[in-house]
């Protein structure tokens, strides 16, 4: 079904938005006030097999799958009170990654406490910085961290068409443009989100406190967060020097090669949900993956560390590896 963005622009605020149903478009924009606006996408992941619209076992009886508010994963919804807006959008992503009881019966005792899910995104400079914090002894989600990012050595005009082009097609644009502030001012927000954790000490300048990050692939933090540190004029922090890469545990837990996020989601046969490239999505599909590995039986350990003294080096500690 084909909605142009301005048709639904002109919906007035008696517009019954319970009759839209998410699924039945691939994005849109909707403003319910002149000057309240709220971007909601919805991706169908009209390529491949896998579909959106499929929930995983775990979310059979609970609610329909519905898009996150962008505006509230930064802290900045104002619409709490407004219940057609709470029924169109997520407020709380935790619910969607619970798992029942039965699926802890292979749940290993972990190294580590937490496991901070990474998924960053933005190829020239990063623009969407997702954090998603989950309990390694229970699997659930305890918090999340969001922020949209605005890079610092674009011009204007360069940048509109690098948000139309990435964020556009999926209907988050406009939240994106209201909300991005500069990776700087993102990485004193976020060292404030995991002090207030206890995930890691400022004074201390030391990696994450029984804490690590787990991204699929090595490119969010041995090539992309290094470069965005130099565009931005910031030392590289220490706790971004160790990770855990989820595709090197995949191949050492099952003996398989998994390239892509989309190739593991599909052995895994987890069903992709959001839109595939929407930050806040992938992460919460890859939480979706390390749940699933856990639930398994696999350990998870650190893939991959640089030597705070030469952090130019990494050092990769699998001898298996994608
Ligand atoms: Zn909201």
């Amino acid at each position: 079904m084909a909605i142009s963005r301005t048709s639904l622009l002109r919906q007035s605020a008696a517009a019954s938005l319970s009759s839209l149903n998410p699924f039945s478009m691939s994005s849109f924009t909707l403003s319910l006030r002149p000057k309240c606006r709220f971007s909601l996408s919805a991706s169908l992941s009209t390529q491949g097999s896998t579909s959106s619209s499929v929930e995983p076992t775990s979310l059979k009886t609970s609610h329909r799958w519905k898009p996150m508010c962008l505006y509230y994963t930064q802290g900045k919804c104002t619409k709490m009170d407004d219940p057609i807006h709470l029924e169109s959008f997520n407020h709380d992503c935790s619910r969607e990654l619970r798992l029942s009881a039965a699926e802890f019966k292979k749940l290993r005792s972990q190294q580590l406490d937490y496991f901070l899910v990474l998924d960053l995104e933005g190829k020239v400079e990063i623009l969407e910085f997702p954090v998603l914090m989950v309990d390694a002894r229970n699997m659930q989600v305890v918090d999340l961290f969001h922020r949209f990012v605005r890079p610092s050595a674009m011009s204007e005009q360069r940048l509109n068409e690098y948000i139309e082009g990435k964020y556009g097609k999926i209907g988050v644009d406009r939240v994106w443009h209201d909300t991005a502030i500069s990776f700087n001012e993102v990485i004193q927000q976020f060292e404030a989100w995991m002090a207030q954790h206890h995930l890691w000490r400022k004074e201390l300048n030391e990696r994450l406190n029984r804490a690590a990050f787990v991204t699929c692939g090595n490119w969010d933090l041995k090539t992309k967060v290094p470069q965005q540190c130099k565009v931005s004029r910031m030392k590289l922090p220490s706790y971004f020097t160790e990770w855990i890469n989820l595709k090197d545990v995949y191949l050492n837990f099952y003996q398989r090669r998994a390239t892509g996020m989309l190739t593991m989601m599909k052995e895994l046969q987890i069903p992709l949900l959001g839109s595939h490239h929407l930050g806040i999505d992938d992460t919460k599909n890859i939480a979706r993956m390390l749940q699933h590995m856990l639930t398994d039986g696999a350990l998870l350990q650190i893939t991959a560390r640089r030597n705070l003294d030469s952090p130019e080096n990494v050092e990769f500690l699998y001898k298996n590896r994608i």
